[in-house]
């Protein structure tokens, strides 16, 4: 499809889906695919590391000025490097899905990663996944997909992710993960999950990825024109 340098923004609730549609997407347009979840996972691997959290989620002050000293890229792979370390593994691993949300709810956090995203999506084609990116982040992207799964088939999806890395999870736990993480990312202050009032909702409880492709092809040509 030849289409224009657009960004397309694509949020949604925890293990929607996001992340595989998303990369599937890119690849058939020949774009960028960025995972904005993978930065605040790489920010709190950091301050679990620097021991800047602790058990009861408080986060010390002290990380403002330490995230002076961060530096996380994504490699050619798409697989997240802090400095010459791919910390791909452990950012994925429930200890650090605990406490991703609180970290991400910390304004100044948000600010780090939105100024690290917004230089990625200068040039456009790029398909972009997280919880404020049609929003907040790219507020003008020129597609916008609002992802959703019933709580059954995404607690499931992450569970058989988590299993298939060599985990072993319990049903229970990982449901409390995505509800808690989805009842901190849908409160919090500054820029919270909500689909923007322009988004495209995509429930994909029972799509399989080609439809799911279909279906997105669909439109963008459309929206776009293309044929
Ligand atoms: O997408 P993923 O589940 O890996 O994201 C991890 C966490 O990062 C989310 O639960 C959410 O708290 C936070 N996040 C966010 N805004 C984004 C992307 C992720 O707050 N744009």
């Amino acid at each position: 499809m030849n289409i224009p340098d657009i960004i397309i923004a694509i949020d949604g609730y925890s293990s929607t889906g996001k992340s595989s549609f998303a990369k599937l997407l890119a690849r058939k347009l020949g774009f960028l695919y960025l995972d904005s979840g993978a930065l605040y996972r790489g920010v709190t691997l950091f301050a679990q590391e620097e021991r800047l959290i602790n058990k009861l989620n408080q986060v010390s002050p002290e990380l403002k000025g330490a995230l002076a000293e961060l530096h996380l890229e994504f490699g050619s792979d798409g697989r997240l490097f802090m400095g010459p370390r791919c910390i791909e593994q452990q950012i994925r691993a429930m200890e650090v899905s605990a406490q991703v949300s609180p970290i991400a709810a910390v304004p100044y956090v948000r600010e780090w990663v939105d100024s690290q995203l917004r230089e990625y999506g200068r040039k456009g084609r790029i398909v972009m996944d997280g919880r404020d990116i049609g929003t907040a982040v790219f507020p003008n992207a020129q597609l916008k997909i609002f992802m959703t799964a019933s709580e059954e088939v995404r607690a499931r999806r992450r569970y058989d992710e988590l299993v298939a890395k060599g985990e072993t999870p319990l049903l229970e736990e990982v449901v409390q993960n995505l509800r808690e993480r989805d009842y901190i990312d849908s409160h919090r202050e500054t820029n919270p999950l909500r689909r923007a009032a322009d988004a495209f909702e995509l429930d994909n409880s029972e799509l399989s990825f080609e439809e799911e492709l279909a279906w997105v092809v669909g439109l963008i040509q459309g929206k776009f024109g293309i044929l």
